[in-house]
């Protein structure tokens, strides 16, 4: 795709959690809790406020189609301000220090007083009904090129859980969001952006590293198209992917609106009740449906069914927006006959709505209120089909194209938190910040000190495993054993489904040094890793790969085995080395180093020969 050409312009807000000791608004620690461990469960309604400007936000009101009753897990480390009992405590220093160094390497000025807003957020996700939020600096710049709007200091939603329940232990973990301009404009540009801030942040050394603790929301829109906001996209190499998809979706928006121009296609509100038609059909969906409702689309035929970006057609757009009002989804005759509606229901069907050839009819069913509130959803979106692309907030899927959540929000969303007192920045108080050495220095540096190559170097800089590869130079360990073992072998080890995340520094450092000292064979590691992360003690992990050979057990196995096979050896002479080593290493594999083995041997060999 000619992306220059299509006028894609593109924005990204990255939010981060910050590994602060406590969370902004109370003084709880920041870990995250299994929920086996919850001590109890409390009950909130949510309902959307009015704002100062005596409106409710579109976006607020659209969650309020749904029921609001919403159900939160607390923890021995919840207190009454997570549970909206009591309110917010000053804003933690430590998250708005951190704020203060990512907005100074960005280039960005702080505002002179940071005020905490209330941000309506009333898909449960909060026990106020809101999101505090406050905003510290603006204008800075990423890449040399990419303006960067704003940095937020915000507290986390809590952790979905189910549908409407919701887990607490994460909820008020601070959290940044950094806003750009939109100013870029290729998917690969997207990506680069992302992975610029994404490095600034990790320098600070100061954030929370693993799935979920960092999070993308790309802004997407093309000439004639619509800026709509794809929330939730956690891995970097996806962002391209998305963006192009979107762009693709949005193509096909402009040319279905064409499409339907060129054919005079209109939507009509008017919904009729088909039920009877459906008494007694195959159709497993219908067949218990209480009530289903249909509707005529002028002119769409063909057009409903068709793909917008893979996976993704007209039809799912539509059943989006129906199933806000808690049907399952919506059938359309592009696709008719088929889930067991046959082709005398579907004529029927045709007739009762008085649909021609052009037309296609969509059926929702569910309650009366539930088919009625959807097909009205359904016909909404076709609307919107025949005016291009609508403005929206919508939800990654796992492939990179996007499912409809809700209106972008207005501006209605946003009022004062008189809770929390306002904090003044100083010019002093910048002045004070020091620069954390950035992850590309460190790179480099690693290669000039360490003599690791460059591309090893910023894998182990970029990694989560940061901290634990200098902890491991501090101790001793050779860079290149602790550079292999913690990138290739952890990184071999998860592609094989064993996650060593929960393996603290300190186990790990200690193995490495055994086998620094010769005392574990390296080959060893990988077993020793996948018995730690399944929960073994270092000791027993050990163990659980067999003894380790020492060297002088390992010379009498040898001198048994080479005295066994003597004949052989003084007619092979070295010859004979390749084929036994294979009967010792049968033996030892995994307990001594391999060259260790094949040095004792060859001397044993070179006395025999
Ligand atoms: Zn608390």
């Amino acid at each position: 795709m000619d992306y220059k050409a299509l006028g894609l312009t593109a924005g990204i807000e990255i939010h981060q959690q910050l590994d602060t000791a406590e969370k902004l608004y109370c003084r709880c620690p920041t870990i995250l809790r299994n929920i086996d461990e919850k001590n109890g469960e409390i009950r909130r309604y949510l309902r959307a406020t009015v704002s100062e400007m005596g409106v409710i936000d579109r976006a607020a009101e659209e969650e309020m189609k749904q029921m609001r009753f919403f159900s939160y897990y607390s923890y021995d480390t919840t207190c009454l301000v997570e549970n909206d009992d009591e309110p917010p405590t000053p804003m933690n220093p430590e998250a708005l220090q951190i704020t203060l160094t990512i907005a100074k390497m960005l280039s960005m000025t702080p505002i002179s007083q940071v005020h905490t807003m209330r941000k309506m957020v009333i898909d449960g996700s909060n026990t106020t009904g809101f999101q505090r939020t406050a905003l510290v600096a603006m204008n800075g710049i990423a890449g040399g090129s990419c303006r960067i709007e704003s940095i937020c200091l915000e507290e986390e939603a809590a952790q979905r859980v189910t549908d409407k329940t919701f887990s607490l232990d994460r909820l008020g973990i601070p959290l940044v969001e950094i806003t750009t301009a939109p100013c870029m404009h290729t998917p690969e540009e997207v990506k680069e952006i992302a992975e610029y801030i994404g490095m600034i942040l990790r320098s600070t050394r100061k954030v929370k590293r693993g799935l979920g603790t960092i999070r993308q929301d790309v802004n997407i829109s093309i000439r004639d198209g619509a800026r709509v906001e794809i929330k939730g996209v956690q891995e970097l190499d996806l962002i391209p992917e998305v963006v192009s998809r979107e762009v693709e979706r949005q193509v096909s928006l402009l040319a279905i609106r064409e499409e339907l121009k060129s054919r005079g296609a209109e939507v009509l509100p008017g919904e009729i009740d088909v039920t009877d038609l459906f008494s007694s059909t195959k159709s497993k969906v219908l067949k218990k449906a209480p009530c289903i409702m249909a509707a005529t689309l002028k002119g769409f035929a063909g057009i409903i069914g068709r793909e917008i970006q893979p996976g993704r057609r007209l039809g799912s757009e539509m059943s989006d927006y129906a199933k806000k009002c808690g049907v399952g989804g919506l059938f359309h005759t592009d696709e008719l006959p088929a889930y067991g509606v046959t082709e005398e229901e579907v004529a029927a069907l045709r007739g009762r709505v008085m649909a021609g050839h052009g037309d296609c009819v969509i059926i929702v069913s569910g309650t009366e209120p539930q088919a009625s509130c959807a097909i009205k959803q359904a016909l909404k979106r076709a609307g919107m089909a025949l005016e291009g692309v609508p403005e929206e907030t919508r939800k990654m899927l796992p492939e990179g194209s996007s499912a409809y959540m809700r209106p972008l929000p207005g501006a209605a969303r946003m009022y004062p938190e008189t809770d929390v007192l306002p904090v003044e920045i100083t010019g002093e108080m910048m002045d004070a910040i020091e620069l954390p050495e950035l992850l590309t220095d460190v790179a480099e540096r690693f290669t000039e000190e360490l003599g690791i190559d460059s591309a090893l170097a910023r894998h182990i800089a970029y990694s989560d495993r940061l901290l634990t590869f200098e902890k491991a130079i501090a101790a001793g360990i050779k860079p290149a054993l602790a550079a292999r073992t913690l990138i290739s072998t952890l990184r071999e080890l998860s592609r094989d489904g064993v996650d060593c995340g929960g393996v603290p520094d300190e186990t790990l450092i200690v193995l490495l040094s055994r086998v620094n000292d010769g005392e574990i064979a390296k080959e060893a590691i990988p077993d020793i890793l996948r018995a730690l992360a399944g929960g073994s003690p270092l000791e027993e992990a050990i163990l659980s790969v067999g003894p380790t050979f020492s060297v002088s057990d390992l010379e009498s196995l040898i001198e048994g085995i080479v005295t066994e096979r003597a004949e052989f050896i003084r007619d092979r002479g070295m010859a004979a080395l390749g084929p036994v080593m294979g009967v010792v290493m049968k033996e030892v594999r995994g307990r001594i180093d391999g060259q260790i083995v094949a040095d004792v041997l060859k001397r044993s060999i070179e006395k025999r020969i």
